[in-house]
């Protein structure tokens, strides 16, 4: 099986080149934040804020997530119950932000990410991929751009959508989360010391794509 990890930081845009690359190899795409978004959903609907003053591996041992591909579509379940859509609200990230810096929760979702590696040719991406979850990985790529530009991307996107917001608040709040993933104590976001760099500071979307796929191609039999 090959299998391609893409980490990096927020705003990078991570998800949708990888999914782009994943469909462009035949690959299943592999979404990780979405896993730790559904553990979120799920502490927030027993009551947990983001301080997670609650019994952390008793809620777990009560919890099922699943992953199930619908036409090659990455579609997350908890407890049974199809929650794709509502893991993508502010308060789901921020929830999903919380459970992710706590070791239960990684290791609750670790297995379900190196199995889904051992029976699939896939691209997953995270923030940890390359480090943790899969160290073998066939390619290991760190995608990054300046802090200006993922912000400008990110801000760009948020007023498509009618946000109000200034550039200035997205670029502090990208900087601040930065910050926050690379310092944590459990798997902070770094670059694998065998990880290829990907900075595509001024590059186009055609253009990031491309250099993800000659990447994986020169360092991959396919
Ligand atoms: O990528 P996304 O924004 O959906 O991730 C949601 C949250 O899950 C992030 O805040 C990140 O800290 C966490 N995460 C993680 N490890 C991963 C993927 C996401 O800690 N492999």
């Amino acid at each position: 099986m090959i299998s391609v990890a893409i980490d990096g930081p927020a705003g990078a845009g991570k998800s949708t080149l990888s999914r782009k690359t994943a469909e462009n190899l035949g690959f299943i795409y592999v979404d990780t934040g979405a896993l730790y978004r559904t553990v979120g959903l799920k502490f927030s609907r027993m009551g947990a804020d983001t301080e997670l003053k609650c019994d952390i591996e008793g809620i777990l041992a009560d919890t099922t997530v699943d992953i199930r591909f619908v036409d090659c579509e990455q579609r997350v379940f908890l407890d049974g119950e199809d929650v794709s859509e509502a893991i993508r609200t502010p308060s789901a990230s921020m929830m999903a932000s919380a459970v992710s810096a706590k070791p239960p929760v990684r290791a609750f979702l670790l297995e379900m990410q190196r199995k889904l590696a051992r029976e699939n040719n896939v691209v997953m991406d995270g923030r940890d991929i390359g480090t943790v979850v899969l160290p073998n990985a066939t390619v290991k790529i760190y995608l990054t751009a300046s802090a200006e530009d993922r912000a400008k991307r990110r801000y760009d996107e948020l007023v498509q959508k009618g946000t109000d917001v200034t550039f200035k608040e997205v670029y502090d709040d990208m900087v601040q989360r930065d910050y926050n993933d690379m310092h944590r104590e459990i798997a902070p976001l770094k670059q694998a010391d065998d990880a290829i760099l990907a900075d595509t500071s001024g590059y186009e979307f055609e253009d990031s794509l491309a250099l993800l796929l000659k990447i994986i191609k020169e360092n991959t039999n396919i």
